[in-house]
């Protein structure tokens, strides 16, 4: 079986679109309506001559009430079955009370996580970065998934934690 890279996160701050932009095609649904994307869904990907599984999460966990408790179910799913975690977070809106009950659920994690700041679109944006560092994963990597801003060194990164 191939690699797994999971990418969690609240709904709306990109997963999919980093999903496609890792994928090269537009494969996952992108919405402005939060929850749009079903459960868990996997894409086979390729980078560096390097074939791994893409899983995009999100949508409504009816299990869980409320946002944050779909968020932990999400994070601690990926915990037990990807091989990389991919938190992504919006940059432009910083780190919600939802970024940090995935964070603290993620710190524990014994698999690789990379935290993304997505939605730097430009050098400017740059600026909201270093705030997230407070969710206790490490170095944000600051990234545009819409405009495929350092996407590929995020992609190394990935395959590096592999
Ligand atoms: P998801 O719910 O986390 O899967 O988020 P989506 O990928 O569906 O994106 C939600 C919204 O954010 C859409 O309107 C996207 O176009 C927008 N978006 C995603 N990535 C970026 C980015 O890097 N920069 C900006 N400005 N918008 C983005
Ligand atoms: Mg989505």
């Amino acid at each position: 079986p191939l690699p797994v890279v999971a990418i969690v996160g609240r709904p709306n701050v990109g997963k999919s679109t980093l999903v496609n932009r890792i994928l090269g095609r537009r494969a996952a649904v992108v919405q402005d309506v939060p929850g749009v994307t079903r459960d868990r869904i996997s894409y086979e990907a390729l980078w560096n001559g390097k074939r791994f599984t893409v899983m995009d999460t999100g949508g409504w966990d009816p299990k869980a009430t409320g946002i944050g408790a779909s968020i932990t179910r999400q994070a601690q799913f990926a915990m037990e079955t990807a091989d990389v975690i991919v938190l992504v977070v919006d940059s432009q809106v910083g780190a919600t009370d939802t970024d940090l009950a995935a964070a603290r659920v993620l710190r524990r994690s014994d698999r690789p996580v990379i935290l993304v700041a997505n939605k730097v679109d430009d050098e400017r944006s740059e600026a909201n970065v270093a705030e997230l560092w407070s969710l206790g994963l490490g170095e944000p990597q600051p990234v545009s998934a819409l405009h495929g801003r350092s996407s590929g060194d995020l992609l190394d990164l990935v395959l590096d934690a592999m």
